[in-house]
């Protein structure tokens, strides 16, 4: 069994992949070639943003949208400690300080009630991450940005593209949406890839002039940018991906939703990190609020475990992978410690101990979910019996 499945993917697509692909080598513009436009077209039309700005990766869509802002030195940008490196390394790269503010127990995602008493007059945006694949609490982080002088907000949706809010899709929820195309991520090129989305014409301009050296014409340098385009290959890839995509979002929902009940079921103790995968009775015989307004791409598939590094070791002796995402917060990261705010996040220490992610993906069968199930079902029983004799 996989972490996640590709091949699948690929052999399914595998016709279109390859005329997209020769059309590319016979045109033979690698650089901002007409699969580019074609691309941003199409995602803004699914997305319903005004602007996409296709650039080299997701990591590069959070630089360059804090780099619009004209974020420097002396600058905070708020956001969540438990997430991926390159939410915050865009901060520290620009010379500001990221300001951490904890995570909810029951999503991982940003608190949003309490972000206002972080917010100081160098508070220059907010980085809310939809970790996982299901959006933050989005709506309530954009009220708190109003009010303290529209404070741009950055939704993270590196995880998330493809992702339903109140109706709406994510990355067109807030002043800039940033995604990543990275392979595993739900909408994935064959390499590194990203994309910026916004409804402001004049931050999209700036945007697309800083993916280009900050030209706004050729040789004439308006601003500092950064080499940040997205190569036409990888365009055609994820439009020859397209025509799958929204199949794939709601196999990835409905595997999830699959995933909640069965472990539900097997594992009196679980709770899933995406409460929309429970059952609202059981949810709510379990002390989590069901989130039954917006729906997971689950990038990822993560649950909370004890003792996790002897679950993972004894899955994995089963024949079965898993993945941590993430085993440190970043304010705990050597690099960043010294360069952020000091105040405690126990959520987010707390979580980076007991996370686990499942194998997960649109192609995942249902055989090996059960399998997935079942093993850890047979691991948590069995180190349950061990640890109870071993404390008589
Ligand atoms: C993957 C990821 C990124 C970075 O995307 P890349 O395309 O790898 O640069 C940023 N934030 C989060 C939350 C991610 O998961």
């Amino acid at each position: 069994m996989q972490f996640i499945d590709l091949k699948t993917q690929q052999a399914a697509i595998k016709a279109n992949l390859e005329r997209r692909i020769h059309d590319v080598l016979s045109h033979g513009q690698y650089i901002m070639g007409a699969e580019v436009a074609e691309l941003e077209k199409t995602l803004a039309d699914y997305v319903s943003a005004r602007h996409c700005i296709s650039v080299a990766s997701g990591t590069e869509a959070l630089l360059i949208a804090l780099m619009a802002f004209g974020v420097g030195p002396g600058d905070e940008v708020i956001t969540a400690p438990f997430t991926f490196v390159a939410t915050a390394e865009v901060i520290v790269l620009l010379g500001a300080k990221p300001v951490f503010v904890d995570v909810e127990p029951a999503t991982a995602n940003i608190n949003a009630a309490s972000i206002a008493s972080k917010i100081s007059s160098r508070t220059k945006a907010i980085i809310p991450v939809s970790l996982y694949g299901q959006v933050a609490d989005i709506d309530e982080i954009n009220a708190v940005a109003a009010t303290h002088g529209n404070i741009p907000v950055i939704e993270d949706g590196a995880q998330s593209f493809g992702a339903t809010y109140r109706g709406r899709k994510s990355c067109g929820l807030s002043t800039f949406g940033a995604t990543s195309f990275f392979p595993s991520k739900p909408l994935g090129c064959y390499g590194d890839g990203g994309a910026l989305f916004t409804n402001d014409d004049a931050l999209a301009t700036a945007a697309r002039e800083i993916r280009t050296h900050g030209q706004s014409k050729r040789y004439v340098h308006t601003r500092i940018g950064v080499g940040g385009r997205m190569d036409t290959l990888q365009c055609a890839i994820l439009l020859a991906k397209w025509p799958r995509f929204e199949w794939e979002v709601a196999e990835r929902e409905r595997i999830g939703h699959r995933y909640g009940t069965l472990l539900a079921e097997a594992i009196p103790s679980f709770r899933p990190l995406e409460p929309a995968d429970l059952q609202a009775p059981l949810a709510s015989a379990r002390g989590l609020k069901v989130l039954s307004d917006r729906t997971s791409v689950h990038a990822q598939y993560t649950i909370l475990v004890p003792h996790r590094a002897e679950v993972q070791q004894r899955l994995n002796a089963a024949g079965i992978p898993t993945a941590v995402h993430y085993p440190v917060p970043l304010n705990e990261q050597p690099a960043y410690r010294d360069l952020c705010n000091d105040d405690p996040t126990p959520v987010s220490a707390w979580l980076a101990q007991h996370v686990i992610s499942l194998p997960m993906g649109p192609d995942l069968s249902e055989a090996d979910q059960n399998t997935v199930v079942a093993g850890l079902q047979n691991v948590l029983s069995a180190m349950s019996v061990e640890k109870t004799a071993a404390a008589r």
